[in-house]
């Protein structure tokens, strides 16, 4: 045995969609373990500087940002060689933005279909294209897509989201098998509910709605199908992603990690 390397100090990596919720705390805790994060999202432009400036006062390391719009290839692919030309190196690239409309299939507006596929499954692609012969040339590289429990399993009146979450699921899997020799792993991870700003907005809406309790929102409502019948947290992801882009993680390729408390068990 020999002592497994799991400092990321002086790696770069790149979080899609971190101005917000999962991918603001992924760069958090990306950083808090050394690694160089860039930043990328929509948002207040005075927001999003006293976050990037925050997360380089409180861990050290260089914290940019890049605006590219993931509905924008050619935007993606330069928020790509943005991060690369700017530190020297790209170790991780984390796809975590996504967007969601919920709504019967025949009503679903064909804008929002578009615009989900584009954000959650094409940003994907794109950004993995512009990355992959950065990581090849380095010969190592972690490939990491925020998924969701519905890459696996789906639910009523989210015919895009769960067909685009399916999608980088087999995305996932095909990048794997393509660079499995080149020191680059590619993996799903899979959330339940997250207790994200937005959810948590919607538990006190929903409880209004239908009149009844916050706690019966998160019970029998939002946490319906999670075994738990708890939100998982956002440390609970970092861990999963920490091993994964680890020296650990080494031989975990082209597979979806699910954190959500048993939901696809059933
Ligand atoms: P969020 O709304 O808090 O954050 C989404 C991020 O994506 C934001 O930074 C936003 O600016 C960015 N984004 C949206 N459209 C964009 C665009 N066109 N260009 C660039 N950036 C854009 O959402 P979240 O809950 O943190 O979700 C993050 C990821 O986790 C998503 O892929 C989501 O599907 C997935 N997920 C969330 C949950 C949950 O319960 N919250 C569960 C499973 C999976």
């Amino acid at each position: 045995m020999t002592a497994i390397r799991t400092d990321l100090s002086g790696q770069t990596a790149l979080i899609t969609g971190s101005t917000s919720g999962i991918g603001a705390a992924m760069a958090r805790a990306l950083a808090a373990n050394g690694a160089h994060v860039v930043l990328n999202g929509l948002g207040d432009a005075g927001e999003i500087e006293k976050l990037r400036a925050g997360i380089e006062a409180e861990y050290g390391v260089t914290a940019l940002y890049h605006p590219a719009n993931m509905l924008e290839p050619g935007e993606i692919a330069d928020m790509v060689r943005f991060a690369h030309g700017k530190t020297g190196r790209l170790d991780i690239l984390l796809n975590n933005a996504g967007v969601q409309h919920v709504a019967p299939v025949h009503e679903f507006p064909e804008e929002k279909w578009d615009a989900i596929i584009a954000i959650n499954l094409s940003a994907a692609f794109h950004a993995i294209k512009a990355a992959v012969p950065l990581m090849k040339a380095a010969g190592r590289g972690r490939i990491v897509n925020l998924a969701s429990a519905h890459a696996l399993v789906a639910s009523p009146f989210k015919s895009a989201y769960v067909a685009a979450k399916h999608g980088v699921f087999g995305l996932t899997k095909a990048v794997a098998l393509e660079v499995a020799e080149s020191g680059i792993t590619v993996n799903a991870i899979c959330p339940g509910y997250v207790k994200t700003p937005l959810v948590e907005g919607q538990i006190g809406d929903t409880a209004r709605a239908r009149g009844i309790s916050r706690e019966d929102v998160v019970r029998n409502v939002m946490l319906a199908a999670q075994p738990t019948k708890k939100f998982v947290t956002y440390d609970e992801l970092a861990g999963l992603l920490l091993y994964l882009v680890s020296d650990a993680g080494a031989s975990c390729n082209g597979a979806a990690y699910s954190a959500d408390g048993g939901w696809t068990a059933q």
